[in-house]
């Protein structure tokens, strides 16, 4: 360690022990991952984190949760023990990055960086399971991780008006700018994602009619490329620079100022990793639907109403926090005051929320890897994480239909995609939504 960071470990404040689960780190306790990397070596070992650790709780296997990896860390660091001894790969990637483990840990190490790190450095020293390699191989000659032609990558918006005329409206802007003459701006810009411009159409397709109905003139970006998420979740933060420099200077180009998404991923990761991967501030707004749409409600004074319920007889609904929106960026109450603002629908929450939510089971790039990268999962060692993810999720939902809700609502694909799985797996009565899906069926004025 430098000696700015043995200083900096000197003049940490703990929070004291914590009831697990019931406390959090201070702010202030929490810093820049940039600013030291082997974090790890100031773990305690109080195991704080293994009570609240999912993956952990499903394996038992004591490599599986935040103590356990920054055992291991230590061990390399101090190189008692090689990348390839047993259980290290499986270690390194059975991790949703949830941030829970972060959320209790006394001592205040960003858990999530440190792991984060830990892939990076795997990988770099030739640890590529074979799946992330045909991931990365995809986004560098694709710009998406789903083997789709990305002159496709706007398909969807066929037959839908609004989303039609957006691109129309994008596509117009961007020529203008180019040939010197630009004659409009638009101060909204919606960045779809590669998850709902290839897979999830339907919550490009809310969104994009919710926006109209508010009478928002937005625009897509029609060079819209990978946000670089499941990549650099993964390790493979040293791939993804081009794409990083070329959705900034795009959306830069546009001129819009605000940039809402509707995928908690592209968000988190735009909102973070792109600062921090270019060391300087983006120069526009960054926005989830969960947050711009109650604060534009809010300021144009509007109500909501679904349609399909009443104010005596509403839908009772309860809210999954995605970890990337709620424990990476700290948005818990936007989506509460969005769903509360609804006449028709009602919401119950679930015993485990907001910053202690638990995760749905599909973070760290892991469901992508197994949904889309269909091949050995069964007899290759990260199959074992299958099993664990199928638990996960069925456990969230279970916590779901104990509170009687009727839907179960989100503002992230993946979660969505996760938790939607469980409910069909399972043949729960609980729907699983997303938060757009409620909105683009109801009447704003
Ligand atoms: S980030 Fe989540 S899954 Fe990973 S060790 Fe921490 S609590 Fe467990
Ligand atoms: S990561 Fe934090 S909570 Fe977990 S064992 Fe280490 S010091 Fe304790």
């Amino acid at each position: 360690m430098s000696k700015e960071e043995k200083q900096y470990v000197k003049n940490i404040n703990t929070t004291g022990p914590p009831g697990s689960g019931l406390f959090s780190p201070q702010q202030e306790n929490l810093h820049d991952p940039l600013t030291l990397t082997d974090d790890f070596e100031r773990c305690i070992q109080c195991g704080y984190c293994r009570s609240v650790c999912r993956v952990y709780d499903i394996t038992y296997n004591e490599m599986d949760y935040a103590g356990g990896r920054n055992r291991i860390l230590k061990s390399l660091a101090n190189k008692e023990i090689k990348f390839d001894k047993e259980g290290i790969v499986d270690s390194i990637f059975r991790c949703m990055l949830c941030g829970n483990c972060r959320e209790v840990c006394p001592v205040g190490i960003d858990t999530v960086a440190v792991f984060q790190k830990f892939r990076k450095d795997a990988i770099n020293q030739g640890v590529l399971p074979k799946k992330l390699g045909i991931l990365d191989e995809r986004v560098a000659k694709l710009r998406n991780p789903y083997n789709e032609p990305p002159e496709t990558r706007f398909n969807w918006t066929k037959g839908c008006g609004a989303a039609e005329r957006a691109l129309q409206r994008g596509k117009e802007l961007l020529n203008s700018i180019r040939s010197g003459t630009p004659t409009k701006k638009y101060k909204v810009g919606y960045f779809v994602g590669c998850t709902s411009a290839f897979r999830n159409t339907e919550l490009a397709i809310a969104t994009s009619k919710i926006l109209e109905a508010l009478k928002i003139e937005f625009v897509f970006f029609p060079e819209e490329i990978c946000c670089g998420s499941v990549s650099y979740r993964t390790g493979l933060e040293d791939h993804i620079l081009d794409l990083v420099q070329h959705n900034t200077e795009m959306i830069r180009e546009s001129g819009v100022e605000d940039v809402v998404f509707s995928c908690s991923g592209c968000f988190s990761t735009l909102s973070l990793e792109y600062p921090r991967l270019l060391k300087e501030k983006l120069g526009f707004n960054l926005y989830h639907i969960a947050e711009y749409i109650p604060k534009f409600v809010n300021d144009h004074n509007l109500k909501i109403k679904y349609g399909k319920r009443t104010k005596e007889d509403p839908v009772l609904v309860t809210y999954h926090d995605p970890c990337h929106l709620g424990r990476y960026m700290s948005i818990y109450d936007p989506p509460r005051e969005l769903i509360n603002m609804i006449e028709g629908v009602k919401l119950v929450e679930m015993k485990h929320i907001k910053n202690m939510s638990r995760c749905c089971g599909a973070g760290g790039g892991v469901k992508t890897l197994y949904g889309e990268l269909a091949t050995t999962v069964a007899t290759n060692r990260l199959g074992e994480s299958t099993n664990c993810v199928e638990e996960l999720r069925k456990d969230r939902l279970k916590e779901a239909e104990e509170t009687n809700a009727e839907w179960m609502v989100s503002s992230c694909v993946f979660c969505k995609n996760n938790l939607y799985q469980a409910a069909n797996e399972s043949k729960s009565a609980l729907s699983v939504v997303d938060i757009s899906e409620i909105l683009e069926d109801c009447e704003f004025y």
